[in-house]
């Protein structure tokens, strides 16, 4: 496959999604006017809606139980009681104080100290989910509360038809994480290297606080933002992510210098790619050529990893970086797409692997506001 013909496919998918978006406007609107021919207009479900369902993994009903949530989407329904007796709760359970300001995360996590599915280690790792919430202001509490009530964890040995590398997986349907380190029964009496394992539990359960809107979004980029995400708020080796999605992450890490990490953040958590597509077109070319770049980076990243295309796909985005960085040949963005060409070698992984234990990577945080403090000093 050329340049030409994945630019062809990309834009193929992407008139698919715009035709089926519309679609879907439209069967809203004739749902609306016209209740009695609900049945008959839900069977001209087009070709193009079926498309944009696969493309975006939609296919599935999504439950709110509303009857013990505390939120409309960001506000607070409970009555006065109530917060306060789960407010009790928490203080006792977790050894905190709540200040007034916090009230909403931590009502939030009162889902998973009421989720019977879990068990106490798991909830305590859920637990561990609080800075990652209080510091994002673009979350829907409604169903990330919804999301940490229901999600059950299971643990079982990885099935054959499953990759090595692969250790986790989070079933968007069915709020259901699989980590596949055998069974587990419970946390302590592992040992160091299987505890590791949890670094799994983490990315999938960040995957479910943002599962209403992250299921939409472009693979690499979701899977890329939720494990630098995992590694900046639990990992002890928060910069060099040396074993899953390398690449995609650095991907991500130069998008951060290109438009800023709380634009990818709010883009990561709404669900919503525009607004970065939207920025990239403040420094250079329009929007839709933006999103076209974008679809291009995912599809090497994910199908297409040919060397002779890297400079083709990686030059152009260079592009996009604001003028001053783009003059500033120490920017990280520079040492990201360096570590990013070992994508040329026959064997990337060892090539990069290589260039980390020289080099490292740099030492930038993009979203814990703890290790961007550390990073600081
Ligand atoms: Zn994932």
């Amino acid at each position: 496959m050329n340049i030409e013909e994945i630019e062809k496919l990309i834009i193929e998918i992407e008139l698919d999604k715009i035709m089926a978006k519309r679609e879907i406007e439209n069967r809203k609107q004739r749902r609306k006017n016209n209740e009695k021919n609900k049945s008959k207009n839900i069977k001209k479900i087009t070709f193009n809606v079926l498309i944009y369902l696969l493309v975006t993994n939609t296919l599935f009903t999504k439950y709110i139980d509303n009857n013990s949530n505390y939120f409309k989407d960001n506000k607070i329904v409970a009555s006065k009681d109530d917060v306060k007796k789960a407010i009790d709760t928490i203080e006792e359970k977790l050894n905190v104080e709540v200040d007034s300001k916090n009230i909403d995360d931590y009502l939030v996590l009162k889902a998973i100290l009421d989720n019977q599915n879990l068990r106490e280690f798991e909830k305590n790792i859920a637990l561990e989910l609080y800075p990652l919430l209080e510091e994002n202001k673009y979350y829907n509490k409604e169903l990330t509360y919804h999301a940490l009530k229901n999600i059950k964890v299971k643990w079982c040995d990885r099935p054959k038809d499953v990759e090595d590398n692969c250790y986790g997986v989070y079933k968007w349907k069915y709020e259901l994480t699989k980590g596949y380190a055998g069974k587990i029964e419970d946390y302590e009496s592992l040992g160091k290297e299987k505890q590791s394992n949890f670094s799994v539990l983490r990315h999938e359960l960040i995957h479910s606080l943002f599962a209403d809107k992250n299921y939409i979004l472009p693979k690499v980029f979701r899977e890329a933002v939720t494990e630098l995400l995992t590694n900046e708020y639990y990992s002890e080796n928060s910069y060099d992510e040396l074993m899953t999605y390398p690449f995609d992450i650095l991907y991500v890490k130069m998008l951060c210098e290109i438009v800023n990490s709380d634009i990818v953040l709010e883009a990561y958590t709404t669900g919503n790619m525009d607004i970065i597509y939207e920025a990239m077109a403040k420094n250079y070319g329009t929007k839709e050529e933006a999103a076209v770049q974008i679809a291009m980076i995912e599809l090497y990243l994910s199908e297409y990893r040919v060397p002779e295309l890297f400079d083709e796909v990686f030059d152009q985005l260079d592009n996009y970086l604001p003028q001053e960085k783009k003059e500033d040949l120490n920017n990280p963005y520079y040492a990201y797409k360096w570590l990013m060409s070992s994508l040329k070698e026959e064997d990337p992984y060892s090539e990069y692997w290589e260039k980390i234990e020289s080099h490292g990577t740099p030492h930038v945080a993009y979203f814990s506001k703890n290790l961007k403090q550390k990073t600081m000093k």
